[in-house]
């Protein structure tokens, strides 16, 4: 059965779309069938999946809004080899008119039913902030996903994360889990960050990755190129630890992974 894992943070910045990226491109890499969902306006995962924003038939928006099957809009070649469907200022107009559809909250999750359980992994990147793109990726995800990094306030904003989480799958989605917390653009010869994660740790136990995505210029370099990290410098230390984080959670995912 297909997982949905939404990547959510509605601060920018903190590492949604890298993550998005190159976990989608590791999962592939170990020949899981995975689907990329960028719902980010900026579009910064379809370029970074090698896919041009600007020259795109289909994105969320025809999804959304125009009620297109999944399967028209989905892009099957991308540079990471997994499935994508596309973002770009289109969508910005999509959150303004899910605001008039009936049961908008539940438009996403319809529309990738069909197609839920052809993939191993739909990875959704959500954009920085908790507008209604938001709540359709929490509505239609099993699990959420918290890029985060260690820094002062960090812990503050991840509990009021957390608690928002909670309170929107109180309404659209009951079953949502927390995936997982992890700590990203890691510097371990950083005081504060080692107090960040520890405090992390602590408070938020199991939830929290082992695997830690250090800051790492290939992770920066490689969206340029069109490119995950993993085909840009596959010997980086950013690559190999979104390699890890793949291998992270499919063992995690084991215990309830029902076999095909
Ligand atoms: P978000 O999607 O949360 O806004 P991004 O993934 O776009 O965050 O990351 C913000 C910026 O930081 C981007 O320029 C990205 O290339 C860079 N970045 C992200 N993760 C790392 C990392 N581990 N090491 C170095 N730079 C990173
Ligand atoms: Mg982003």
């Amino acid at each position: 059965m297909g997982k949905i894992i939404a990547i959510a943070n509605q601060k920018g910045g903190v590492g949604k779309t890298t993550t998005a990226v190159n976990v989608a491109a590791s999962m592939a890499a170990t020949k899981r069938k995975v689907l990329l969902i960028d719902l980010d306006p900026q579009g910064n995962a379809t370029m970074g999946s090698g896919v041009d924003k600007y020259n795109v038939e289909n994105t969320c928006y025809e999804l959304l809004i125009e009620e297109k099957p999944v399967e028209e809009v989905i892009i099957k070649e991308t540079s990471g080899k997994y499935h994508l469907i596309a973002g770009n200022s289109d969508i910005t107009a999509a959150e303004i008119k899910l605001m008039e559809v009936f049961a908008r909250e539940l438009r996403l999750r319809n529309a990738l039913a069909p197609v839920k359980n052809y993939y191993d992994y739909i990875f959704i990147d959500c954009p920085p902030s908790l507008n209604q793109l938001t709540v359709n990726a929490m509505a239609a995800a099993d699990s959420v996903l918290v890029p985060m990094q260690c820094e002062y306030y960090a812990l503050e904003g991840l509990t009021a994360l957390m608690d928002t989480i909670k309170k929107l799958a109180s309404v659209v989605n009951p079953k949502l889990k927390i995936e997982g917390v992890l700590r990203t653009m890691y510097d371990p010869r950083n005081r504060l960050a080692n107090d960040v994660s520890e405090q992390l740790k602590r408070h938020f136990g199991e939830q929290v990755y082992r695997t830690v995505i250090p800051r790492n210029v290939r992770l920066a370099e490689a969206p340029s190129f069109g490119s995950p990290a993993m085909y840009y410098d596959k010997s980086s230390t950013g690559a190999k630890a979104y390699l890890a984080l793949a291998g992270e959670i499919l063992r995690r995912g084991k215990v309830n992974k029902i076999a095909k």
